[in-house]
């Protein structure tokens, strides 16, 4: 069976700079991959490649092993894939709940928006929440949100970038039990992030990539102790 998704030698140039020089890797359904390593390594840059924001100077994305790599972000979005992005993309002055409502009326079940999107508020523990305004949501409870709007598309693959940023070690735990259930219902998870407790609590593999390039890649009880991986991260805050 094909990967859910399978990124090959992908190569992105800025100008002369290689923000990704032949990075690839796997995401399988009913598991979470992580994504890690130091700022500027090419981890946002790899997440635009694959929901079609940015072309490649190089390299394919195949999705369910169908080449999805000349195809556009709302192409994409139809085969199944959602994202989040690092910097919060709520709308401000929307309460929670009409935020994820109109994520809902974009995604495959429009016609029942108000319930997908009672169901999300439900599944995140946003109740409480609801009724208020974006804007005034502390950002750890706003990236909740953005994942929320993610899963209104029911997406079958999801990609995070640093969800986990800005919420206390309780929410982080919680978060990483809705993840596990997530991945349970067959979602393939990617998940970028700074937390290393929670990549290594929750994931089932990880790439680490490293000036553009996957350096290492295994399940976490490995990758935590490989002296590349290591040093790659020495001198990073
Ligand atoms: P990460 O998410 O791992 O911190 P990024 O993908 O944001 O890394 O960035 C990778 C590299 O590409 C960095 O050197 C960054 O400065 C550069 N870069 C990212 N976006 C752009 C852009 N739009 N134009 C030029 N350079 C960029
Ligand atoms: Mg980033």
């Amino acid at each position: 069976m094909p990967s859910r998704l399978h990124v090959e030698d992908v190569t992105v140039v800025f100008g002369g700079n290689r923000a990704l020089d032949g990075a690839g890797l796997r995401a399988e359904r009913g598991a979470i991959t992580g994504l890690i390593g130091p700022n500027g390594a090419g981890k946002s840059t790899l997440f635009d490649v694959i929901c079609g924001l940015r072309g490649p100077t190089r390299g394919r994305v195949m999705i369910e092993g169908r080449d999805v790599t000349r195809l556009g972000p709302a192409r994409r979005a139809r085969h199944g894939l959602a994202r989040t992005f690092q910097r919060l993309e709520l709308f401000g002055r929307l309460s929670v709940r009409d935020n994820l409502l109109v994520a809902a009326e974009l995604g495959p079940d429009r016609r029942r928006a108000a319930r997908v999107a009672a169901e999300i508020i439900d599944r995140l523990g946003l109740g409480h929440l609801a009724d208020t305004s974006a804007d005034a949501l502390p950002t750890g409870t706003g990236r909740l949100v953005e994942v929320g709007r993610a899963l209104a598309a029911r997406p079958s693959l999801i990609l995070l970038d640093e969800p986990a940023a800005g919420q206390d070690p309780t929410e982080t735990e919680r978060f990483g039990t809705l993840l596990r259930s997530l991945a349970d219902d067959g979602t393939a998870v990617l998940l970028v992030e700074h937390d290393m407790g929670l990549v290594m609590t929750v994931c089932d593999e990880v790439f680490v990539l490293d000036l553009g390039r996957i350096i290492a890649s295994g399940p976490p009880a490995v990758i935590r102790d490989d002296p590349v991986v290591l040093a790659a991260y020495l001198g990073d805050a």
